[in-house]
């Protein structure tokens, strides 16, 4: 059997182990330390912009934190965009809040600006006026801001950017993760650079910062003694993690370039086969930094469907996954309000996202692409 071709999979720079054998001589083994502060450093100069970091236990927690910031209490609605991974939706029922949710339009398949209006002036009508709006940049693909932010503007009610998987990714040459009161990064073993597990929450001012630092480790008064006046988390990022993380940030602009060159390589490939669309930037204002490769599979023309696809890949021991299944169809939200067109479960039911390691080979690469010639009854060159 050939060897597994995985979706995404870690890919270290070579330093990384540097920093954590720092961490270890220096007995910084702990939440806290040079590597944590480091890595924020890091970070705040890559998003090239007066941003503050705070390094966090994952992009998970730092969604939570954005809404118990955002003031999302008890009983509030928060309006979330409905395709996308379940973590951008869990942390609003960790605050006992409610979703509801926003399809996708088709040219970044991210919130639709036209069902976020319509959603927003109905829960309004209702009595509900949402507290936080999370818009996601799926695979990478900035989300359409201008459109967005004008709507959140508008209705005054903050925006967090649940930039996890667009780390790299700009919009009219402005960081993915940058636009929102609050932009949420993650870390996770299979995002464009990893920490093995971690996030990051983008804040715009100090003291947003030092709040959520506050809140990620337990929320301790100033006193000699333990005091505490309000509920914490641990959710900091640990230091020997944050040692991978520095490590990792000396190579991402490779990382985007490779996976740049994965999205490429499916261009390519798939130009002359007939009822296949590739994923790709609507205009010259969208840069992604192609976490994900995807495609969307015309059946009434290929006679296939993305199923098909995944399991002749499959069988090749070459990993595949279908987009992400939307919230809103969700057994766990069922009942929750949903708002648009329907696009989101069309992408869903047509959709499949192929291998987009930065680490694939040529080996890699001709294997996928002979599976894929194959199954669409082409001719086979290496
Ligand atoms: C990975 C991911 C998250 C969660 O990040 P973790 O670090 O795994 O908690 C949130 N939202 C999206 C869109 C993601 O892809």
């Amino acid at each position: 059997m050939n060897s597994k071709i995985w979706l995404s999979s870690p890919h270290m720079g070579g330093n990384e182990q540097k920093y954590i054998n720092e961490a270890f001589e220096n007995n910084w083994v702990a939440p806290l330390g040079p590597n944590v502060d480091g890595f924020e450093k890091d970070l705040e100069s890559f998003l090239n912009k007066d941003v503050k970091v705070a390094a966090l236990s994952a992009g998970t927690a730092a969604l939570h934190l954005a809404l118990i910031e955002c003031g999302v209490k008890q009983g509030d609605e928060v309006i979330c965009q409905s395709m996308t991974f379940s973590a951008s939706a869990n942390p609003i029922a960790y605050c006992g809040a409610k979703p509801v949710f926003i399809d996708s339009e088709e040219d970044t398949w991210n919130m639709c600006p036209a069902a976020l209006e319509e959603a927003i002036e109905d829960r309004i009508s209702k009595g509900n006026k949402p507290k936080a709006i999370i818009v996601v940049h799926l695979y990478g693909m900035p989300a359409k801001m201008d459109e967005i932010l004008r709507i959140a503007e508008k209705y005054n009610i903050p925006l967090i950017e649940d930039a996890a998987e667009a780390l790299g990714s700009t919009y009219k040459g402005i960081a993915c993760g940058t636009f929102g009161r609050f932009g949420v990064l993650s870390f996770n073993g299979n995002k464009i650079i990893t920490t093995s597990g971690g996030g990051a929450l983008v804040c715009h001012n100090q003291e947003d910062k030092d709040k959520a630092v506050f809140l990620s480790t337990q929320a301790r008064d100033n006193a000699p003694h333990y005091q505490h006046s309000h509920i914490g988390y641990n959710y900091r990022m640990s230091n020997i993690v944050a040692g991978i993380g520095r490590g990792q940030m000396e190579v991402l602009n490779n990382r985007v370039e490779a996976r740049r060159n994965m999205h490429n390589f499916y261009a390519e490939l798939f130009k002359d086969i007939e009822g296949i669309s590739v994923f790709s930037e609507p205009s010259q204002d969208y840069f992604s930094n192609h976490w994900l490769s995807a495609i969307i599979i015309d059946e009434k023309i290929t006679g296939k469907n993305r199923e098909d696809l995944r399991i002749a890949l499959l069988e090749e021991n070459i990993e595949s996954r279908p987009l992400w299944k939307p919230m809103h169809l969700q057994p766990v939200f069922s009942g929750s309000p949903y708002y648009g067109t329907h696009v989101s479960e069309k992408l869903f039911e047509n959709g499949l996202c192929l291998p987009s390691g930065s680490n694939l080979s040529d080996d890699d690469r001709t294997r996928i692409k002979n599976v894929i010639l194959t199954f669409f009854n082409s001719k086979i060159f290496n």
